[in-house]
């Protein structure tokens, strides 16, 4: 997927469809280096950063005349389309994740931590936990879910967070984190049916 997004006519057919857009969202074609590198920043993350990221895109996005417009370098705003064709999203996945986001985003202040108010020490449970996630989970291709291996325990993965980490949140707040950024992390069940995570029933 990498090699193709950052292949030649692949940028040119996703910069045509972008200069056919009917929102006009670019004026003029995005410079094929330009594409280049913006691709390059987002195809060498990891596919469970990729999904964060989208999910944090996702949520600054503004919707007008119901149509949804993600801010680009530049200060341009720009349709959810043309988002995907600059970056070589793809569209399922795309939905997927929107899905996703729509259906379990927390509003602020509902759980007791709010996203912006965020301190250092909660971007280190967050990246200990996606480090933890990256290791351990398996992901399909264009599927948000990343499934940890059967029998994983909530408090045993809290407990590791707990030695590993000098100054540890409680098993609440890393339960909450978990709950509101990392809905898409699930339990491999024996039988290949997975069960979600949902608040207190999060790792069985
Ligand atoms: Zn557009």
């Amino acid at each position: 997927m990498f090699r193709r997004a950052q292949n030649v006519d692949c940028i040119t057919t996703d910069m045509q469809k972008i200069t056919n857009c009917q929102a006009k969202c670019l004026s003029s074609a995005m410079d094929k280096d330009n594409v280049r590198k913006i691709r390059y920043n987002y195809w060498t993350m990891s596919s469970l950063r990729r999904t964060m990221w989208l999910m944090d895109k996702i949520t600054e996005t503004n919707i007008v005349n119901r149509r949804r417009y993600f801010r680009i370098a530049g200060g341009h705003d720009i349709c959810w389309e043309c988002f995907c064709n600059l970056y070589h999203i793809n569209g399922n996945f795309y939905y997927n994740t929107l899905k996703k986001v729509k259906a379990k985003m927390v509003s602020p202040g509902a759980s007791g931590i709010h996203f912006r108010k965020r301190g250092p020490k909660f971007y280190t449970m967050m990246n200990w936990f996606q480090e933890y996630v990256e290791c351990h989970g398996d992901r399909m291709p264009h599927q948000a879910e990343v499934y940890l291996p059967y029998k994983t325990r909530k408090k045993a993965i809290y407990l590791r967070y707990r030695s590993e980490v000098p100054e540890a949140y409680s098993k609440s707040a890393f339960d909450q984190m978990c709950k509101a950024y990392f809905w898409f992390v699930k339990v491999k069940t024996v039988s290949i049916v997975f069960i979600e995570i949902q608040g207190s029933k999060a790792f069985p």
